[in-house]
């Protein structure tokens, strides 16, 4: 061991032993336990430069102060380009996403290990989806009296939170539709998706500095904590807050006294009916509820099935890559992937388990599963904790339903008011309509996987990563994070 390394280890176990004084939460880091933030510190502190990124250049800083300052400089940079020159910078990044995803497929998965790394990789290619400066279309009003124009404008610098489940797809398309519209972004990152995160921001900063001369248009923190995510919320430099993630966050950004976007956490429940083609019904919930072992926000998380139906349904599944669990294999699952909480005695996530690989759930369910097995199903009841909490976990528990208003009854109430997403499979438009009205979710799918609600392969429409649900944008695009700008030209301008 050399001297400094000393030197920060002895540093480091002072100010752990200085957080755990009565009320020190003191470089907590947002989203983590006490206990995964320690030993998190510690790595760090052994290894300063681990990954590499030099601090302090081209958009990774350790404290958000320097973030916000560098971030604005280049968006008043930004503003003097062209629309062609921002066009541009949105494909680079685009352009660089898909080069490197393999490489930071990979990369996420390591920091992160949690998901997939085809679905990893494929988050990163399909980012090209992302809407850019097209979506800008000026709205013209012209007549007799004159002409008056509707412009979107910037903000200046954003403050972005992003989640661990899509840390370099998170940013990326944070990053995409901000900088289209002349934002500014500084982005405060979960911390077991941190490095990842600045490599690259630090990436795409190199290569738009080289052809277009902003070093730092978007820039983030390392470490990220609880403290940096504060100052973020308070900077003065900082109009307006983006917060992707789950509840807790949500709530601290709602609460924050400036504008908040929030893209909250969801339980996205699947409806099947009796009028349902089963085998699409089955080969989707596979599909959303797989997708990078269910971290997607959109996943399936839980079906509600008419009872008329549910064995056939439940046949298809292992037609498309499902593994059934027993009643016993499904409890000693869940005995180990959920864990008491002491602060309120209720049920939560054992985040061991969250974003594993359904061998990882086989295992401790009991049972040895072929190694082709996309997920895990069986049967539950409508109160189990796999039903209620968004477990984000590649088991989706199946509930028998007495008839399908029985089925969109018991969906409504697992979606707990998210209004986050909701799936149906049903061929009588009157269910599909009854649903749809009632669940009033920000994304809502019939007759397809749930990804289908964010473009691409499977279904129409643009995607984004951060679909706003309790404050109502929905899915995020460059309009949503403009302010709309009138300019009227009274008596004059109209040439016809
Ligand atoms: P998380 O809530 O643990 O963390 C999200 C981010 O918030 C992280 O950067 C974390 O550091 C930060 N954070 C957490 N508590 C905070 C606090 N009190 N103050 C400030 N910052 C805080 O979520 P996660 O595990 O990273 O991501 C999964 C969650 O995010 C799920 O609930 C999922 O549904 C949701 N999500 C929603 C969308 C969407 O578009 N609506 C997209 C992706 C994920």
């Amino acid at each position: 061991m050399n001297q400094t390394l000393v030197q920060d280890v002895v540093a480091e176990v002072m100010r752990r032993l200085g957080d755990r004084q009565p009320g020190g939460n003191g470089g907590l880091r947002a989203g983590e336990d006490s206990a995964a933030n320690d030993s998190k510190r510690i790595e760090a502190a052994k290894h300063p430069h681990h990954i590499g990124v030099s601090i302090g250049e081209f958009g990774v800083f350790t404290n958000i102060d320097q973030a916000v300052t560098a971030a604005t400089e280049s968006q008043k940079k930004l503003l003097r380009l062209s629309m062609t020159e921002r066009d541009a910078i949105v494909k680079l990044i685009k352009s660089i996403a898909k080069q490197k995803a393999h490489e930071w497929g990979k990369l996420e998965l390591d920091e992160t290990e949690i998901g997939r790394l085809d679905h990893k990789i494929e988050k990163l290619q399909i980012l090209e989806g992302v809407p850019g400066v097209e979506f800008l279309r000026t709205h013209a009003f012209t007549g007799s009296k004159g002409i008056a124009l509707d412009e979107y404008a910037p903000f200046g610098v954003i403050g972005c939170i992003t989640p661990v489940t899509h840390s370099i797809p998170t940013l990326t398309c944070n990053a995409i539709n901000m900088i289209a519209s002349g934002n500014g972004l500084v982005i405060n990152a979960h911390p077991s998706g941190a490095n990842c995160a600045a490599v690259a921001v630090r990436e795409y900063n190199k290569q738009i500095s080289a052809k277009f001369g902003l070093e730092a248009i978007l820039t983030c923190v390392l470490p990220p904590t609880l403290e940096t995510a504060e100052a973020l919320f308070q900077h003065r430099g900082v109009p307006l807050l983006v917060v992707t993630g789950g509840a807790a966050v949500a709530r601290a950004a709602l609460a924050a006294r400036k504008r908040a976007i929030v893209a909250g956490p969801g339980n996205p429940p699947v409806v099947v009916d009796e009028t349902a083609c089963l085998a699409t019904a089955a080969d989707s919930i596979v599909k959303g509820g797989a997708y990078d072992n269910n971290l997607l926000c959109i996943g399936e998380k839980e079906v509600f099935c008419v009872e008329s139906v549910f064995e056939k349904l439940l046949a298809q599944m292992e037609k498309y890559g499902g593994f059934q669990l027993n009643a016993q294999q499904i409890e000693s699952l869940t005995k180990a992937a959920f864990k008491p909480d002491a602060k309120d005695g209720k049920l939560h996530v054992n985040k061991d388990f969250v974003g594993k690989d359904p061998s990882v759930l086989a295992q401790a369910a009991g049972v040895r599963i072929p190694p082709q097995t996309q997920i895990l199903f069986g049967e539950t009841t409508a109160d189990h904790v796999f039903v209620q909490e968004e477990q984000m976990m590649p088991f989706v528990p199946f509930v028998r339903a007495k008839n399908v208003d029985d089925a969109i009854e018991m969906a409504l109430q697992a979606e707990h008011g998210y209004r986050h997403t909701a799936i149906i499979h049903s061929r009588n438009i009157d269910t599909i309509t009854k649903f749809g009205r009632l669940a009033a979710t920000t994304i809502f799918v019939a007759n397809g996987p749930s990804v289908a609600g964010l473009g691409g392969g499977a279904g129409e429409g643009y995607g984004s990563f951060s679909i706003a649900t309790p404050t109502g944008e929905g899915l995020t695009t460059p309009l949503t994070f403009t302010r709309s700008r009138r300019v009227a030209i009274a008596g004059a301008m109209r040439m016809i």
